[in-house]
């Protein structure tokens, strides 16, 4: 019953429950796999069409006066004020002590000013939709866009996440001691790792509280989508989904989703298949369906009924996206399927059991996506679905994909995120974009590293299991590096797909170049975007925008007080063992000097 709903809605057929007022999309219906090579041709066949295209414009990140055209001075030296009490050890670790200290003093008004001069003026961009305009609209001239992000967080005592989180993470059945055992270990709440904003430096967290506060979470993105309409033609809007609904879903769609997967490279293993990528494992059928019926999984007629040739669309052999359409289409196969437990080796059920509360709670978490995806679509705003903690993102990942075959049609509307300090960030990325491309929708990405690094391994090593993420940065680099790679290859043979870079890595942001270069992929094609946050890394951002490349800077607003958990991250982002940090404050320092020897202390950018 819980997976069929979850299958039914991620196809969003929704149930209306509640009042949807915004405007249908254009097409409901991804297009059939078939088409999708035809596609792909004439897509390919465009390009080639083209003819020699202009070299790659020449992008310098060493030059400070390019890079801080579009600051006056005062705005240097306080980036450089705040990047340098950023690297201050002592300052860091007693920041939030500080913080409330100073707000003693100073009274709500002066703190809030000596904020807006300092910390706050430089990562935020103002309390409001209409506050943040000026900032805006002054980086576009400078050819730099905005991806809006309402940065106000619930500011909670560690208690009262750890106690939000516990409650929220579990279901009915599992609260009766019915249940627990079903789910893997990584997939089920923790009390020690209840509060998840511990170690995250980049992301904004949300706790679940009931439905209406998520019913508020999506009036907030709503209008944050139409603030981005409003700002550019072609702005960004990033959601977050933990805000969307009760995370105890998110939990236990990733645990299907997981051992669905490990069940597959299970059988892989015993066709001698192990250590394959994703997407070159490519299992036999006959063999396949022997091993499932000795695991008295299904009788052989029923095994024998799940791989058609209709299903599959191959004859012969099956791969990963043919064994999770399995869970995808036949959701009545779905409700009945048992999978072995690798630790137990017992057969246990697939799917746990929801109780209709929390059905309709599921229903209302996919609904609000929904909405907000046809209000993007009205508005002509991209969404971009952040990646939060690997035992949310198998179905965060999942349930923005669903998202993109109804809502990519005619170009990306709706960008997923790939982690790449993930072990399985390659197989995740070529697994979807081989996805797009059988089913013909137009495939957009967000590539990071991830934000969760020190609380994913805390929690691998104390709750017991494989650590996710890769060994070492290095290991990280080349994953990014690999996973680029894989992705522009696609965007060169499919112009309708796309990538955004979301970086401060210098080095990963010149390796983009370069084989954008070698690809021919032109920054006038659109193709390829890059990311960073506000108040870091101009020194990227504004050369590759003046030199025509599309670029954003994550742009978070709201009132001082609610982004101050915000603030904090910032802070500890820019600390000084951050090496971007320190190369910034460098080029800063040079660029101050440099308008202090020629007179141009009072620039005003034009
Ligand atoms: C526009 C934008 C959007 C973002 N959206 C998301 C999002 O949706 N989800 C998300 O998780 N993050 C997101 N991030 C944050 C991002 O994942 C990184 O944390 C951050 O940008 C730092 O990585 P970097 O590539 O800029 O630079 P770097 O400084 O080169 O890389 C630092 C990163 O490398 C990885 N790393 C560091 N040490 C190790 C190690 N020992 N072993 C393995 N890996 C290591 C970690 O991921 C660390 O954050 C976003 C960042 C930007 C700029």
């Amino acid at each position: 019953m819980a997976l069929r709903c979850i299958v039914s809605v991620l196809r969003f057929g929704t149930p209306r429950v509640a009042p949807l007022s915004t405007a249908p999309v254009a097409r409901e219906q991804p297009v059939a796999r078939e088409q999708s090579a035809a596609g792909r041709e004439a897509t390919s066949g465009c390009r080639a069409a083209e003819g020699a295209r202009p070299p790659l414009p020449v992008v310098d990140f060493g030059n400070t006066q390019e890079a801080y055209r579009s600051r006056r001075s005062w705005e240097l030296a306080r980036s450089l004020l705040v990047l340098r009490l950023c690297a201050s050890p002592a300052l860091l670790a007693h920041h939030e002590q500080l913080l409330h200290l100073t707000r003693r003093l100073l009274g709500q008004s002066l703190f809030d000013k000596l904020m807006k001069m300092t910390f706050y003026g430089q990562f935020v961009a103002g309390e409001d939709q209409e506050s943040i305009r000026p900032l805006i609209q002054h980086n576009r001239a400078f050819g730099v866009g905005s991806i809006l992000d309402y940065g106000v967080e619930e500011d909670l005592s560690p208690q009262e996440a750890e106690h939000k989180e516990m409650e929220s993470c579990t279901s009915a059945v599992e609260r009766e001691g019915s249940g627990t055992s079903k789910r893997e270990k990584q997939y089920q709440a923790h009390r020690a790792f209840g509060d998840r904003r511990d170690g995250v430096i980049s992301a904004r967290t949300y706790f679940y509280a009931n439905e209406a506060k998520c019913d508020s979470h999506m009036e907030t993105f709503l209008r944050c989508i139409e603030a981005s309409g409003r700002a550019s033609d072609d702005g960004f809007s990033a959601i977050k989904l933990t805000a969307l609904g009760r995370p105890q879903f998110l939990l236990q769609f990733s645990d299907v989703l997981t051992k669905w997967r490990r069940f597959f490279h299970q059988m892989a293993a015993e066709q001698g298949k192990a250590g394959l990528a994703a997407m070159d494992m490519k299992l036999e059928v006959a063999v396949l369906q022997e091993s499932v019926a000795k695991m008295g999984i299904a009788s052989r007629t029923e095994i024998e009924s799940w791989f058609t040739a209709e299903t599959l669309g191959v004859s012969g052999t099956l791969d990963l996206l043919d064994w999770s359409s399995l869970i995808d289409s036949r959701t009545e196969l779905s409700k009945h399927l048992v999978v072995p437990n690798m630790q137990t080796g017992q057969l246990e059920p697939l799917l746990s059991q929801f109780t209709e509360e929390e059905e309709r709670q599921m229903t209302r978490m996919l609904q609000r996506m929904d909405i907000l995806a046809k209000k993007a679509t009205e508005v002509g705003v991209r969404l971009m679905v952040d990646a939060e903690q690997t035992y949310f993102q198998p179905a965060i990942s999942r349930l923005t994909l669903e998202m993109q075959r109804k809502f990519n049609i005619e170009k990306p509307l709706i960008f997923n995120t790939y982690q790449c300090y993930l072990k399985d960030a390659y197989d995740n990325i070529t697994l979807d974009v081989e996805l797009a491309r059988r089913e013909g929708w137009c495939f957009g990405a967000k590539l990071v590293r991830g934000a969760y690094m020190a609380q994913e391994r805390a929690r691998a090593a104390e709750i017991g299991y494989e650590d996710p993420i890769n060994p070492t940065y290095e290991a990280t680099h080349a994953m990014y590096h690999r996973c680029l790679s894989y992705v522009l290859e696609e965007l060169k043979h499919n112009a309708k797909a796309k990538v955004m870079v979301a970086s401060h890595n210098e080095d990963t942001v010149r390796f983009t170049l370069r084989r954008m270069e070698e690809l021919g992929l032109h920054p006038a094609d659109r193709q390829v975007y890059f990311g960073q946050l506000l108040g870091m890394c101009d020194q990227i951002s504004f050369p590759l925008g003046q030199a025509g490349f599309p670029v954003y800077k994550y742009v978070p607003y709201g009132p001082v007080m609610e982004v101050l958990p915000y603030l904090s991250r910032r802070a500890l982002e820019n600390s000084g063992v951050m090496k971007g940090a320190w190369r910034e404050r460098q080029l800063l320092w040079q660029e101050l000097k440099r308008r202090l020897r020629t007179g141009n202390l009072f620039h005003r950018p034009a």
